[in-house]
């Protein structure tokens, strides 16, 4: 439908932000998000500031017959927070956050990063659990479910929200928790957006190292020895304690300070640790890690939970292209090691890397249909990416990616992570929330009869289409 020019006049008189439209400064500026291979032309895109605003917008674009995309930090792998056409609700501009170090919580706006959130909250020697970036958006991150240092130790992201506000398809505002609309509450907790919109979350927050230092850094490893690493790692994984967490990754060590230039560019097989416990017994934790292999570095240091957050940030600007495939395993067996290291042989870019999260300990003691997030059972949510910054290497990127997943995907638990996956179709989506996915049915229907928010990974309401 046709939307007058008067129309988007009336709804940006009445906005606190600011509506932007072709042909506006700041177009261009706006549609892009993180990941450069996306490049959507929307209908308006919604800077909001408040939640009247988000509601106003919903009500719009339901009027008009708009497709409505919403933006929180605009991380996501598949760019779903812009789409032509649409009206994208823009949450980037309300970031404010309210840490409570009495009752342990911070209240946090649907538009924050997660640099928002750790600069609150490590402050008190507290933090939520989050991912390994500083720069990704809270909102999509925790609507995916949340896979980050403190998942072994204090669970998925999603394990310490304790409350979302939320602007429903209809343009009402709900709080959802776990005594009010607690249907929604599970969905919200690995779903992803397609519920609402939150415009708020609260989240627990928990002790982190000492009054928020941390002991962290990578430890890289020969090509060669990738297969020795893997297996030292599999079985070591379990037996630590979960104050440490490490993830595995082939990669190419990055080319500049603080790493040894002799390394630059070099492929490696690398694990990034992060030991979050008491320091006086953190020599006992780390003992295993420093005394096995012949490791090219070893870059384990003390720092603030917050700067080892943001410590990867400056390697990964926006604008790079990204191309996405992913899946969980419960093991990492013989014949992934030797996929591994034949494409970690090939990474293609500086930057195309492979990465395994551990999703165990507290994170894997949570019931698989407790949460909307279906994978508890145990070991890793794996990525594979494609990086590089030049949109000519776009195919080799994908090329690489693809082939590396398809050898891999025998070796997985069958589905992936919705927070890294590109738009590949329904199966996929199904397969991400396994026998959770019935229940997201019935509550998409409930609460968005309609799919009005379906640009993302979506979940078909019960009786629609499929
Ligand atoms: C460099 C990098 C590192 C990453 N590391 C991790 C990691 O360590 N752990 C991890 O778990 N994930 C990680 N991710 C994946 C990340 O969780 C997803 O990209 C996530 O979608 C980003 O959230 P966002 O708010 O920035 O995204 P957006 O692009 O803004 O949105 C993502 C999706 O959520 C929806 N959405 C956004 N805001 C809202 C809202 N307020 N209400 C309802 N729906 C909303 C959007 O419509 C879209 O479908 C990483 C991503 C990148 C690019």
């Amino acid at each position: 439908m046709d939307v007058s020019d008067e129309h988007y006049e009336d709804l940006a008189a009445h906005l606190r932000g600011v509506l932007i439209r072709p042909g506006d400064s700041g177009y261009d500026q706006n549609r892009k998000v993180y990941n450069g291979m996306i490049d959507k032309r929307p209908a308006a895109i919604a800077r909001c500031r408040d939640v009247a605003d988000v509601i106003r917008c919903t009500r719009f674009a339901r009027n008009h017959s708009l497709d409505i995309a919403v933006r929180g930090g605009g991380h996501n792998a598949a760019g779903l927070s812009v789409w032509d056409d649409a009206l994208v609700i823009d949450l980037s501009l309300m970031r404010s956050t309210t840490v409570s170090p009495d009752e342990h919580t911070v209240r946090v706006d649907g538009g924050c990063t997660w640099g928002d959130v750790d600069h609150a909250t490590v402050e008190f020697g507290l933090a939520t659990p989050s991912g390994f970036v500083s720069s990704t958006g809270v909102a999509g991150l925790t609507l995916g479910g949340g896979v980050g240092y403190l998942s072994r130790r204090y669970g998925l992201t999603v394990d310490n929200l304790l409350e979302a506000d939320v602007v429903l398809a209809d343009g009402t505002f709900v709080t959802a928790s776990e005594s009010e609309h607690p249907d929604l509450f599970w969905a919200l907790r690995g779903g992803g957006g397609n519920f609402g919109i939150v415009t708020s979350f609260t989240f627990r927050t928990n002790e982190v190292g000492e009054h928020g230092l941390v002991i962290a850094g990578p430890v890289f490893y020969d090509l060669d020895d990738t297969g020795a690493v893997m297996r030292w790692y599999r079985e070591l994984l379990p037996s630590l304690p979960e104050e440490l967490s490490g993830w595995i990754a082939m990669l190419r060590v990055p080319s500049g300070p603080p790493f040894p230039e002799e390394l630059w560019d070099r492929r490696v097989c690398g694990i990034v640790w992060c030991y979050t416990g008491p320091h006086d017994v953190a020599d006992q934790a780390l003992a295993p890690i420093k005394e096995f292999g012949s490791p090219l570095m070893v870059g384990l240091a003390p720092m603030p939970f917050d700067a080892f957050q943001s410590l990867f940030n400056p390697l990964l600007p926006e604008g790079l292209q990204w191309y996405w495939r992913a899946d969980f395993f419960t093991e990492i067996t013989d014949a992934a090691i030797e996929t591994h290291r034949k494409y970690g042989e090939q990474l293609p870019t500086p930057l195309s890397t492979m990465h395994m999260y551990p999703i165990d300990g507290a994170a894997s003691r949570v019931p698989q249909d407790a949460t909307a997030f279906a994978y508890r059972d145990g070991g890793w949510a794996g990525v594979i990416v494609g990086v590089d910054a030049d949109p000519a290497n776009a195919s080799q990127l994908s090329e690489w990616a693809k082939a590396y997943w398809e050898e891999l995907h025998p070796t997985s638990a069958g589905g992936g992570y919705i927070n890294f996956m590109m738009e590949e179709g329904q199966d996929r989506v199904r397969a991400a929330y396994r026998d959770n996915y019935a229940r997201l049915t019935e509550v998409k229907r409930r609460y968005d009869p309609d799919n009005v928010f379906h640009i993302n990974q979506n979940i078909r309401p019960a009786g629609g289409q499929t």
